[in-house]
């Protein structure tokens, strides 16, 4: 049997809770911006009708006040409306909240790195590999490398295999708990604490709702990376309803959830949006 979540000790029962991935879901993946700016109406439409959103990324949260938050507030009159926005930056190391409109931001600084691992694997990319990576200077828990604007994947992944390997050898140096992992993606390489990921990012929001009393009856999660789907188990294991729409190309195997899938990244959210 799973756990069934305590519903009945919620004040606030709204019939559904909406969650989504930023990158490739709201923001265009090429264009790193939004293009679908439906999607921003929409997601005002839900916060009016008092069930929460919630948006879950690993970017840094200064990129998504920059690409999401700034233009999503300016297009809300009533900034209580926002008392039911959840943010969650680099993988559940940053969350905001609301309260009468006013944002708080919370840093995990049990996440943060060693700042001499950091110095260093900066160090390695500004003498070595500054015509092809930078760093994000806006991560303020885990380090980002990101490959430069003009490069193409099959240039960049030589050099990311190289630094990458010298973040493992920095890492292991800094790492005495064993809480620390590099990690690569197509176009950048991470150093974080193991902790920050999607599960991590979902429990947080799990937290702020039972803060606030709200029991949401179901769960819309929408995701374009296979690691999104990290925020349908997460939700699902802690005996919630979950339908999961992906947004993706990739292939998917089974879950214990309901998958919907709807292609073509923000436009499949529009389109999903639009009709739910
Ligand atoms: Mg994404």
């Amino acid at each position: 049997m799973e756990p069934k979540p305590l519903t009945h000790k919620m004040k606030i029962t709204p019939e559904n809770a909406w969650v989504f991935d930023i990158d490739g879901v709201i923001t265009n993946p090429s264009e790193k911006e939004i293009k679908e700016t439906e999607i921003l109406t929409e997601i005002i439409k839900r916060l009016q009708k008092k069930e929460p959103v919630a948006l879950v990324s690993g970017r840094a949260y200064s990129w998504i006040d920059r690409v999401v938050l700034q233009s999503l507030t300016n297009q809300i009159e009533d900034k209580a409306l926002l008392d039911n926005l959840f943010v969650s930056a680099e993988f559940g190391g940053i969350t905001i909240k609301y309260a009468n409109g006013d944002r708080t931001k919370n840093i995990h600084h049990e996440e943060q790195l060693p700042q001499e691992l950091t110095k260093k694997a900066k160090d390695l990319i500004q003498k070595h590999y500054k015509d092809i990576a930078f760093v994000d200077e806006e991560k303020e828990v885990q380090f980002t490398v990101e490959m430069k604007r003009g490069i193409t994947v099959e240039k960049f992944k030589p050099s990311q295999i190289e630094f990458s390997e010298k973040f493992r050898e920095f890492t292991s140096e800094y790492d005495t708990n064993n809480d620390l992992e590099v990690h690569e993606d197509r176009i950048a390489t991470n150093i974080k604490n193991k902790k920050l990921n999607k599960h991590f990012a979902i429990k947080g929001l799990l937290k702020w709702l039972e803060e606030n009393k709200i029991g949401p009856k179901h769960f819309e999660v929408f995701g374009d990376s296979l690691s999104d789907f990290e925020m349908g188990r997460e939700l699902s294991n802690s005996g919630y309803d979950v339908r999961f729409i992906f947004v993706g190309n990739d292939e998917i195997g089974e879950e214990n959830f309901e998958i919907i899938r709807q292609g073509n990244v923000d436009k499949g959210t529009a389109q999903y949006l639009a009709t739910h």
